[in-house]
C-alpha cells in the first residue's frame, strides 16, 4: 500500500492536496534522474474515488421514508425494553430519518451498531450496577436531549456529507459515533467493575456512577466500542466504495478519535460538569433533588449536564478525525 517516502510516519495516510502535488514534484523529478526510482502514493481516503459512494448516497424521499420505518421500528423495540422515554422516542425516529435518508447503510450501520449495542448494554442488570446508577442525574430510559446529545454530531456530519461528498465527514461521522459508543460502554459496563472508580482528575476514589468517574474494566469497554464501530463503519465504507485499501487508516483514524472523545468526556465530567450534594444525607450527586432536598452545587456549573458533555465529547471526536485526515 506504502512505499511512499512522504507519508510513512502519518498516523494516518490521508493527506492534503498540498502534500499530495509536492510528492508528485519529487516523483517528477526522479523521473528525470533515475527512470527506476519512482514513488508511489499511499492510499489515502481523501484521494479515494468517492463516485461509487456517491451514486449510493443521495438524498431522495424514498430514502427518506425507509429511514423512517427503520428508525421507528428500532425506537418501538427500545419502547418496549423501557429503553426510551416518548421524546427520546421522536428524537430517535428523527435522527434515523435523516442520517438513513442523508447516507443511507453507509451511515446507518455505524448508529444502528451503536444503538442495539447500548440497548442491550442497558438491559446488562446487576446490584452494583443499580447502586451506581442513582447517583447520575437520569436513570432508566433515554430522553429526547440524550439522544440528541449522542446522535447530534452525526447528524451534522452526514448533512454536510451529503453537501460535499468529501469522505472526510464520513470518516468525522463514524469518529462521533465511535465515541458515543465508547462512552456508552465504558459507563453500562464500567457499573460493573467490583473495583470503585477514581476520578481522572484528583485520582482520588469516588463513588462508582459519578461522572467523570475511570475503571479499568470501562477503559476497555471505551476501547473495544470506539474500535468495534470503527471497524463496522470501516467495512461498510470499503464494501460501498470497493476500495479495502482504506480500511486501516479508517479505522485507526475513527477508532483513535472516538476513544480520545471518550477520555475528553471523562475528563470534562469531572471537571466543569454540574455536581452536587445532598444536605440532608451528605452524599454527593448529579441529580439537583435528593432525599427530598433541594442538592447543592459543589463542582462545575449548573448549566453544564451530563447531554452538554456529551455532546461536547462527540465533536471533539469528530474534530480530532478531521485533523488527523486533514
Ligand atoms: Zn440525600
Amino acid at each position: 500500500m506504502s512505499t511512499g517516502a512522504c507519508h510513512k510516519n502519518r498516523l494516518s495516510v490521508i493527506h492534503d492536496d498540498t502534500n499530495y502535488r509536492a510528492c508528485r514534484l519529487l516523483q517528477e523529478e526522479n523521473d528525470g534522474i533515475d527512470a527506476d526510482v519512482r514513488l508511489t502514493y499511499d492510499i489515502s481516503v481523501s484521494e479515494l474515488d468517492n463516485s461509487a459512494v456517491n451514486t449510493v448516497v443521495s438524498f431522495n424521499l424514498a430514502n427518506l421514508l425507509i429511514g423512517a420505518l427503520l428508525a421507528a421500528l428500532i425506537a418501538g423495540i427500545a419502547r418496549r425494553f423501557r429503553s426510551l422515554t416518548i421524546s427520546g422516542a421522536i428524537a430517535t425516529v428523527l435522527t434515523g430519518t435523516i442520517v438513513f435518508g442523508a447516507g443511507q447503510f453507509l451511515f446507518a450501520v455505524p448508529l444502528i451498531f451503536f444503538f442495539v449495542t447500548s440497548l442491550l448494554l442497558s438491559r446488562l442488570k446487576s446490584p452494583r450496577k443499580s447502586q451506581a446508577s442513582q447517583y447520575g442525574q437520569k436513570e432508566g430510559a433515554r430522553d429526547l436531549w440524550q439522544v440528541f446529545s449522542n446522535g447530534g454530531t452525526a447528524v451534522i456530519c452526514t448533512i454536510i456529507y451529503l453537501i460535499t461528498g468529501e469522505v472526510i465527514w464520513f470518516v468525522a461521522y463514524l469518529a462521533a459515533v465511535a465515541e458515543a459508543t465508547a462512552d456508552t460502554w465504558a459507563t453500562e459496563i464500567g457499573m460493573l467493575s467490583a473495583s470503585r472508580p477514581f476520578d481522572l482528575i484528583t485520582l482520588s476514589k469516588i463513588d462508582a456512577g459519578l461522572s467523570g468517574g475511570v475503571t479499568g474494566l470501562g477503559t476497555f469497554a471505551s476501547l473495544a466500542g470506539a474500535f468495534l464501530t470503527a471497524l463496522v463503519g470501516g467495512v461498510m465504507y470499503c464494501t460501498v466504495s470497493g476500495n479495502w485499501e482504506a480500511l486501516l487508516s479508517m479505522i485507526l483514524v475513527a477508532g483513535v478519535s472516538g476513544f480520545a472523545g471518550g477520555l475528553i468526556d471523562s475528563f470534562l465530567g469531572g471537571s466543569v460538569q454540574g455536581q452536587y450534594r445532598c444536605p440532608r444525607c451528605g452524599k454527593r450527586t448529579e441529580k439537583r433533588r435528593h432525599c427530598d432536598y433541594s442538592t447543592e452545587l459543589t463542582r462545575g456549573f449548573s448549566f453544564v449536564n451530563n447531554d452538554v458533555i456529551n455532546f461536547a465529547s462527540t465533536v471533539a471526536a469528530a474534530v480530532t478525525a478531521s485533523v488527523f485526515s486533514g
